[in-house]
């Protein structure tokens, strides 16, 4: 019988209560019967996004396994009375990868710039030996024709692991549109995951992400953020507190 993900619910929204292990073994498991799995790395800015945009929403509710990866979230998650901690999307995807290269699963990657996408998988495959790509693709494309021929060539190389950095929400709408082209394999969203593969952008100090304080950090290099998340997170914060805190 499939295993079943412990399940919260926030906004309307359902995340999964989940470590890194549990998560890979559900994956790995639908993976084995031949099941797509489509995986969401939540966090409160995609959640207000998705409460603007009702396909964005859809597909979040929708999504086969949700990751409790924003702060906030897990803030208000623990409010709940929940035992939670962030599962980051990249970590998540780390875990995958490194799974990819001990057992020889191919791996698909599609986004961020051309560049950047060249020295990430120069990375990855020195960090994980063994780790076979057979297919990438930088992000920069037009949703026409060039998307489809990119999905078909992509679908053509038979992933089993889609790693989608198109960013919010156009990456979690890619997967779900093209999905039923990648059989028996999993797709994440994994927005600037190839950035930080890159070298380009660094992630936060492990002091500041024991804190859950990476979005601090991502505000502070990254101060073009600071718009998205004053735009979002008072919001989310305002309907966490107007809904109460029961489960
Ligand atoms: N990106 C892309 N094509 C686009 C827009 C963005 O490939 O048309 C890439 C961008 O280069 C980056 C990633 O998508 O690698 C999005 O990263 P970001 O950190 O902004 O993701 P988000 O905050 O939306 O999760």
């Amino acid at each position: 019988m499939a295993t079943q993900l412990k399940e919260a619910r926030l906004l309307g929204y359902p995340v999964h209560l989940v470590d890194k292990t549990q998560a890979e073994t559900f994956v790995q498991e639908a993976l084995s019967r031949q099941k797509t799995v489509q995986v969401v790395t939540l966090n409160p800015e995609m959640m207000m996004q998705g409460d603007e945009n009702p396909v964005l929403s859809q597909i979040l509710k929708a999504a086969d396994v949700i990751l409790p990866d924003g702060a906030g979230l897990v803030w208000a998650l623990r409010k709940q009375g929940h035992s939670v901690s962030r599962l980051p999307g990249i970590e998540f995807s780390e875990s995958l990868l490194k799974w990819a290269a001990e057992t020889n699963q191919p791996v698909a990657l599609v986004g961020a710039a051309e560049s950047v996408l060249a020295l990430a998988v120069e990375n990855l495959q020195t960090r994980f030996p063994g780790l076979r790509i057979v297919y990438q693709h930088h992000g920069f494309f037009k949703p026409d024709e060039e998307e489809a021929k990119i999905v078909q060539a992509c679908a053509d190389a038979l992933p089993k692991i889609v790693l989608v950095a198109l960013g919010v929400p156009r990456q979690e709408i890619w997967i779900h549109r093209h999905k039923a082209l990648f059989p028996g394999a999993v797709m994440v969203g994994v927005g600037g995951s190839l950035d930080v593969w890159s070298g380009k952008t660094l992630r936060a100090p492990a002091w500041m992400r024991r804190l859950n304080l990476e979005w601090l950090y991502r505000i502070s290099s990254e101060p073009w953020r600071i718009k998205r998340i004053y735009k979002t997170l008072p919001m989310f914060v305002v309907k966490v507190w107007l809904a109460g805190f029961d489960r």
